[in-house]
């Protein structure tokens, strides 16, 4: 799989979406959430390593300029999961099913320990978690890469959905106390976009 694919085709739908992920951030944060993301992938898509770098040091470098360029909770939680999905591949040249398994699980653990946030509590941990179950299971069934990720990417934005009754614990939609329900997580919303990006390029 081309990793220098899934963050250009990334950056262009975040691009496309910030308006709409700014929005749900303004429900119940400060509506930052899609302009952070949009320079902060263009910002990735900039640092990509020229002609056929492996792909664990694409997601190195566009993680690391995620970190540098992102403003908001969101830009070092996204930038440490492509990092550490990154040191995870180190110099594999190629990615296979097997692969893009131990990235999304190497992404979800960046995540988890830098946030400190459980299934449940209203952010990105709620669509990225039942993504990495999901593939794992597509994979032990015995799924190519493009089923797993497809799986994934399904799982995601149910992932997503199901944060819309949930109460934040987590981030600045928890200062909202139970006004936080009723609303969709916009950092759930943009890993759901992440991961059909992904499955678009697998
Ligand atoms: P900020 O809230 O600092 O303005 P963003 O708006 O860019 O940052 O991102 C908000 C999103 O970040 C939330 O919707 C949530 O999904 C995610 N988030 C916030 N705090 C955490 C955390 N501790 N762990 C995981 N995700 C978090
Ligand atoms: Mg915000
Ligand atoms: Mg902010």
């Amino acid at each position: 799989m081309n990793t220098a694919e899934w963050i250009r085709l990334a950056a262009e739908r975040i691009a496309a979406d910030a308006a709409h992920l700014s929005r749900l951030d303004a429900a119940i944060g400060d509506g930052d959430h899609g302009h952070n993301l949009e320079r902060g992938f263009a910002a990735a898509v900039a640092a990509l390593p020229e002609g056929d770098a492996p792909p664990g040091k694409v997601l190195l470098a566009a993680g690391r300029a995620i970190v540098a360029k992102t403003g908001g909770a969101s830009g070092p939680l996204y930038g440490t999961a492509l990092r550490r999905a990154g040191k995870a591949l180190g110099d594999t040249p190629d990615l296979d099913a097997a692969g893009l398994g131990a990235v999304l699980q190497a992404a979800l653990e960046g995540v988890r320990e830098l946030g400190q946030a459980g299934e449940g509590d209203k952010t990105m941990v709620d669509a990225l978690a039942p993504a990495v179950a999901a593939y794992e299971e597509a994979l032990a069934a015995g799924g190519d890469l493009a089923a797993c990720a497809a799986a994934a990417a399904e799982a995601a934005d149910q992932g997503a959905q199901a944060t819309v009754p949930m109460q934040a614990r987590k981030g600045r939609a928890s200062y909202l106390g139970p006004r936080s329900t009723g609303h969709l997580d916009p950092g759930a919303a943009s890993t759901a976009l992440l991961l059909r990006a992904l499955a678009d390029v697998a």
